[in-house]
């Protein structure tokens, strides 16, 4: 038997349908366009990638993208300078400073100085300390996708036995938080963690954000576990040419899991799709109207 395959391209496409429609409300009923601020600093290439695929997502929604491209050598300064600038925009309802800066500025120091209520990464220390306190609170993009997955295969994750592989700030915390939001037993492992297979073994629900390519092989799956797959690794197939894989032997995997998210097409619309959400979100918040109930 084969999993169930969780398509995260579908599912984002119908969150962006809804998100869509509820920015059409905004604007026509409150006069107010949502906007995002995406600011990139230097060529990383998957960056300007990333970059312009939420630029483009952005406009299909209806909303409004003010795209800052800076050279690699602004200072720290100056990129302060921009994000005091819109933190007082009142078309700004969402900034995201994409990830990694270069060495000469201080990614904690940038992340701080944003507004909390425009952090539509989520990733501010006021928004994770509301998370973890379980307070409303802009969430990181990539778990509240991971989530949405999940749970369009589990009505209820209640007692459910989680285990996260991975626990960096963007990804394997903030999907504990949730996960212990929805009442999920959670196991956190990470690099040092003794046996890692064997504590896969033990979960009905696998999240691996690692950046290991197909790490994760079919016998760390107990059978009829949902993985969701976070990995996005660039590699050279057998047959030279690059191509993109998870941090989970997918091929196997899904000859074991009982539903699994494919890379790419799973997670990464995910991603996208919450962004747009967030920033709706935030949007409604400043601007004092009913938020989305999506
Ligand atoms: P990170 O490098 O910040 O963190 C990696 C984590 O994995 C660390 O906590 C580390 O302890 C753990 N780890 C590393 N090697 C391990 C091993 N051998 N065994 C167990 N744990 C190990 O990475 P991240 O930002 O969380 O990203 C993880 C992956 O997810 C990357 O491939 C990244 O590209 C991808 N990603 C995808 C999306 C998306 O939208 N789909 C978003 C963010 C990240």
């Amino acid at each position: 038997m084969t999993a169930t395959i969780i398509d995260g391209k579908t599912i984002a496409a119908e969150l962006r349908g809804k998100i869509t429609a509820d920015v059409a409300r905004v604007t026509q009923a409150h006069g107010h366009v949502p906007g995002i601020a995406v600011v990139l600093v230097g060529e990383d290439p998957a960056s300007s990638v990333y970059v312009r695929t939420k630029a483009k997502a952005v406009a299909e929604a209806g909303m409004r993208a003010f795209d800052y491209k800076l050279p690699a050598t602004t200072s720290e300064a100056d990129l302060l300078a921009l994000i005091a600038k819109l933190n007082a925009d009142d078309n700004v309802n969402g900034i995201l400073v994409q990830l990694p800066l270069p060495p000469q500025i201080d990614a904690h120091k940038i992340i701080f100085a944003i507004d909390a209520a425009k952090d539509v990464d989520g990733f501010h220390p006021i928004n994770v300390g509301r998370l973890a306190s379980g307070l409303p609170a802009l969430v990181p993009c990539t778990p509240l996708g991971c989530l949405r997955l999940v749970k369009s295969v589990h009505s209820t994750l209640a007692g459910m036995e989680a285990v996260v592989v991975g626990r960096s700030n963007t990804v394997g915390k903030p999907v504990t938080q949730l996960l212990l939001k929805e009442n999920a037993t959670v196991t956190v492992t990470h690099s040092k963690t003794r046996d890692l297979p064997a504590v896969c073994r033990r979960a009905d629900l696998l999240i691996v954000a690692i950046g290991k390519p197909e790490l994760v092989r079919a016998d760390w799956i107990k059978p009829g576990a949902t993985v969701i797959d976070v990995g996005i690794n660039r590699v050279t197939g057998d047959d030279g040419k690059p191509r993109i894989v998870g941090d989970v032997a997918f091929e196997e995997a899904v000859q074991v899991a009982g539903a699994i998210t494919p890379v790419p097409g799973g997670v990464g619309p995910m991603t996208i799709a919450c962004l747009l959400l967030n920033t709706l979100r935030a949007g409604c918040v400043q601007k004092g109207i009913l938020g989305p109930k999506i």
